[in-house]
């Protein structure tokens, strides 16, 4: 590990990798697919792009640091990280999943599971489960889970994918390292998109993996190289530029989605609003354990007869787009935008309504975004 990581994690994110050779300040981007090579055939640090380039590593030992891991491998996207992960199943292999995963991740499933001899199960409450079968390889979950806010004890999956040899995996993206780590829990690998609150700004995909074990370090690298998902130079570098404002963005995004969600809470066109603890006490005080915020994402079911197009067509300042973790608000329909690929019973059954509406708040002053939204729910509910 770097000499940087015992300082605080803003520190962390401000302090990423300084370039050694001219000592810039911010890292430079090394564009060159190819490297001169010595001589005699001895091995060079850098040889072809897809191998390894300078700029990329430095993102990726800036988020290691961050996460107090020891490796972390940047793809050009976060499904990229996700179809990296998956990669080394084998016929037989089970995998138990969050039954709300991310689009992607779901769409991955159904596309190439079955026709790899890889069986999959979608759990809805994990933190009720007390075994796994015994020839799961892969316990795959995100906490808290997108769009209905569950909440799964890392620490009990972690035991129950252990139990059979099996690893933990947590798609991290809603909360980063900053509100939650993983590993810590007893994780074996972290995903994210890096597209959403790292990157922070609508401009970039990336995607990382995060892990502390040299071995399979080793071979989600290779499988990166044979893949061919690397993260690019470029959007190396606009990582590095997104992570530096990564706590200050969080802050102010999650304050202004505290104010957000108790004004939600009062409108007579909300029914309920969905955000990490809603579900029972239990999960409450799970989330309170393990993570160190609520964050920005959260959702809200409007009343019954409420209709969500004209509550989306009553919004003037907040776009009605997919998407999160970025400067500007946005706000989605999961069921015709997000989870549109899901059967309407496979949506039920995940706990997607169609009066689901998801918001991703931003940094804007916290009196437009009520302003707008409260217009909106007030003209949904006028014409309903
Ligand atoms: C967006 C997202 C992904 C996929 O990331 P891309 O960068 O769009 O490929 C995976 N997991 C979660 C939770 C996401 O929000």
């Amino acid at each position: 590990m770097s000499e940087i990581s015992s300082y605080a994690f803003s520190t962390r994110t401000v302090n990423t990798t300084p370039d050694e050779q001219y000592g810039a300040i911010t890292a430079p981007i090394y564009l060159s697919t190819s490297y001169r090579l010595p001589a005699d055939g001895s091995a060079a640090p850098y040889s072809y792009q897809r191998s390894n380039n300078p700029t990329r590593e430095a993102a990726e030992k800036a988020i290691a640091n961050l996460e107090g891991a020891a490796y972390a491998i940047g793809t050009a996207t976060g499904m990229g990280v996700i179809s990296t992960i998956f990669s080394h199943l084998k016929p037989g292999d089970h995998v138990v999943l969050s039954s709300s995963v991310y689009g992607g991740t779901f769409l991955y499933v159904g596309e190439f599971f079955a026709e790899r001899g890889i069986t999959a199960e979608f759990a809805p409450d994990i933190n009720h489960l007390e075994e796994v079968p015994g020839n799961t390889a892969m316990v795959y979950i995100e906490t808290p889970t997108n769009p209905t806010f569950r909440v799964t004890d890392i620490a009990h999956a972690a035991h129950l994918a252990h139990g059979v040899g099996a690893k933990l995996v947590v798609d991290n993206t809603f909360s980063t390292s900053y509100l939650q780590r993983p590993l810590e829990h007893g994780a074996d690998a972290v995903v994210y998109s890096a597209t959403k609150f790292i990157g922070g700004h609508s401009d970039v995909l990336a995607g990382f993996l995060v892990l502390d074990d040299a071995e399979a370090y080793d071979r989600y690298k290779t499988a990166a190289k044979a893949l061919g998902n690397q993260l690019s130079p470029f959007d190396s570098y606009s990582i590095l530029r997104g992570l530096k404002t990564l706590t200050v963005r969080m802050d102010k995004q999650q304050e202004n989605a505290a104010k957000i969600r108790a004004m939600l809470a009062q409108h007579p066109a909300v029914a309920r609003v969905l955000a990490p603890g809603w579900y029972s006490a239990e999960e409450a005080e799970i989330h309170a354990r393990q993570s160190r915020g609520d964050g920005a994402v959260f959702g809200f079911e409007l009343a019954d007869g409420v209709r969500h197009e004209d509550f989306a067509a009553g919004l003037r300042l907040i776009p009605y787009a997919v998407s999160l973790g970025s400067v500007e608000t946005l706000i989605a329909h999961p069921a015709t935008q997000i989870h549109e690929s899901l059967t309407p019973q496979e949506r039920a059954a995940a706990g997607i309504s169609d009066q689901l509406i998801r918001v991703s708040i931003g940094i804007e002053d916290s009196a437009d975004l009520i302003a707008d939204l409260t217009r909106a729910l007030d003209g949904a509910l006028a014409a309903h």
